[in-house]
């Protein structure tokens, strides 16, 4: 399998090489050069099997031609080795036709666990083929990072510097990458918002002489290995409720449009998704889109979802060079002209094509409250605010045909303690693993928003890997 950028000016790259550049270099992102298609009876093949071989046989064609399926197999089976459930990604029943996907039972308690304990494996195996090193650079709402943290700590060939903006992540989820203590762990708290986190991570990348000199990659969900280890749980869930003979619907609280870009990519390879819902708080570009064809960046404003407080989904490029039929020039243009205008010109035909298949709704913070107080008062199922957000949109977008819906449940309630305790007066407990993160010692470099810092940090950080 080949993979092309988005932009059209990189050249086509293997799994391996797509995963550890991260972005490419004409700024586009990643994507196979073509779909790998399962038949029905290839769905069928997969029922019942353990998540860790489902999820290897899912993602084998992606890797094709770069990991031998027997290696893939032996990564996702030590990558959900170290998951608190049994059944690594539990669906659990909140409603008629009303599911809930578990993703949260990995060492963070969130779902980017899923994808990102996988790629700490496939990094060690590339790196350690090639005798190379790289430094992992990423910004995070809060969630990624400690995912990228968990997933690299203390592994020989990656220094790993993560970037946050300083005061705007939830105490447990700061508190679960400053403790990480390792050598090759680094936590840069910046005086911005995310999205300026982000843009930095950015234009380090565009900093061709650092970004060689440092060996920069990156595992946020640009990465397109993510976005692939992200798709077998869609599977697992939709043929547990009857796929592929029985459609589904999916709905996904979203941020930079990885999650639901999984469950497009599902579809896309045959699965039959009958409907994208997307749930999105006060920071709500993706919805705007979807209503009235409005994809203009507004500020970011805080609220109960953090890791949704993002107003740049980054993966939509991906989406969009899809809509626009894989045209690189017209995916570039647009791009080019978002960054500077701060609004997407996207064609009519592209974005009626879009709201066909996906449905946007927005929820307010005292929504996401009242939901939790309700899934808690009428199912006993306790659930987080951006979990929450994913049940209210399905709710709001639910299928007239009566198809079940798969929520993804990103996050533990545990990580998100206040507002849980706010809803339903019950203060959810860390699990055990987890129970002295508050005694622990925190490690973390406070930066002003700027590159020339940033980069001196980062290059301070990665000595190890100047040769
Ligand atoms: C990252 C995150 C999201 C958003 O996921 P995207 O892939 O960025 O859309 C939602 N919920 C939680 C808990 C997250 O950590």
């Amino acid at each position: 399998m080949r993979y092309v950028s988005t932009r059209g000016e990189a050249p086509s790259r293997d799994f391996q090489s797509v995963l550890l550049a991260g972005l490419a270099e004409d700024g586009g992102l990643f994507l196979p050069e073509s779909w790998p298609e399962f038949s029905a009876a290839e769905w069928r093949a997969l029922r019942g099997l353990p998540y860790p071989e489902l999820a290897a046989r899912v993602m084998a064609p992606f890797a094709e031609g770069s990991l031998d399926p027997a290696t893939l197999l032996g990564m996702t089976r030590r990558a959900y080795a170290g998951f608190g459930h049994l059944a690594t990604a539990p669906l659990v029943q909140i409603e008629p036709q009303l599911f809930a996907l578990e993703l949260f039972h990995g060492p963070t308690l969130a779902f980017k666990d899923m994808a990102m304990q996988l790629l700490g494996h496939l990094f060690d195996h590339v790196l350690a083929e090639r005798g190379e090193r790289v430094t992992i650079v990423g910004a995070t709402s809060g969630d990624t990072g400690s995912a990228a943290i968990e997933a690299c700590r203390d592994r020989a060939a990656i220094d790993v510097v993560i970037l946050h903006p300083e005061g705007r992540t939830s105490e447990v989820q700061r508190r679960q990458m400053t403790t990480v203590l390792s050598p090759n762990i680094h936590n840069l708290a910046v005086q911005g918002s995310f999205d300026d986190c982000q843009d930095l991570v950015k234009a380090m990348f565009n900093d061709a002489p650092f970004r060689q000199e440092m060996q920069l990659s990156a595992v946020n969900s640009i990465n397109w290995a993510r976005i692939a280890a992200q798709v077998p749980y869609y599977v697992y869930a939709a043929l547990a409720l009857g796929a592929p003979d029985r459609p589904v619907a999916v709905s996904v609280p979203t941020g930079n449009f990885g999650n639901v870009l999984a469950a497009w990519v599902a579809r896309r390879m045959g699965l039959p998704i009958e409907r994208l819902v997307i749930g999105a708080n006060r920071n709500d570009i993706l919805t705007r889109f979807l209503a009235a064809n409005d994809m203009s960046v507004q500020g970011v404003a805080p609220s109960l979802s953090p890791s949704m407080d993002i107003q740049v989904s980054s993966n939509f490029e991906r989406l969009l060079f899809e809509l626009l039929d894989r045209d690189p020039v017209a995916t570039a243009d647009t791009m080019r002209r978002f960054r500077a205008d701060g609004r997407m010109p996207v064609p009519d035909a592209a974005w009626k094509q879009a709201t066909t298949l996906f449905h946007g709704h927005a929820v307010s913070d005292e929504a996401t409250l009242e939901e939790i107080r309700r899934l808690h008062r009428d199912s006993m199922y306790l659930a987080d605010p951006h979990t929450a957000i994913g049940t209210a949109a399905a709710r709001a977008h639910r299928p007239e045909t009566g198809i079940p819906v798969i929520v993804a449940a990103t996050a533990h309630p545990a990580k998100f303690p206040d507002a849980v305790e706010k809803a339903t007066g019950i203060r959810p407990p860390l699990p055990p693993r987890l129970a002295d993160l508050f005694a622990r010692e925190e490690r973390f470099t406070v930066l002003p928003n700027a590159l020339e810092a940033v980069e001196a940090a980062v290059r301070g950080h990665a000595r190890r890997n100047s040769r």
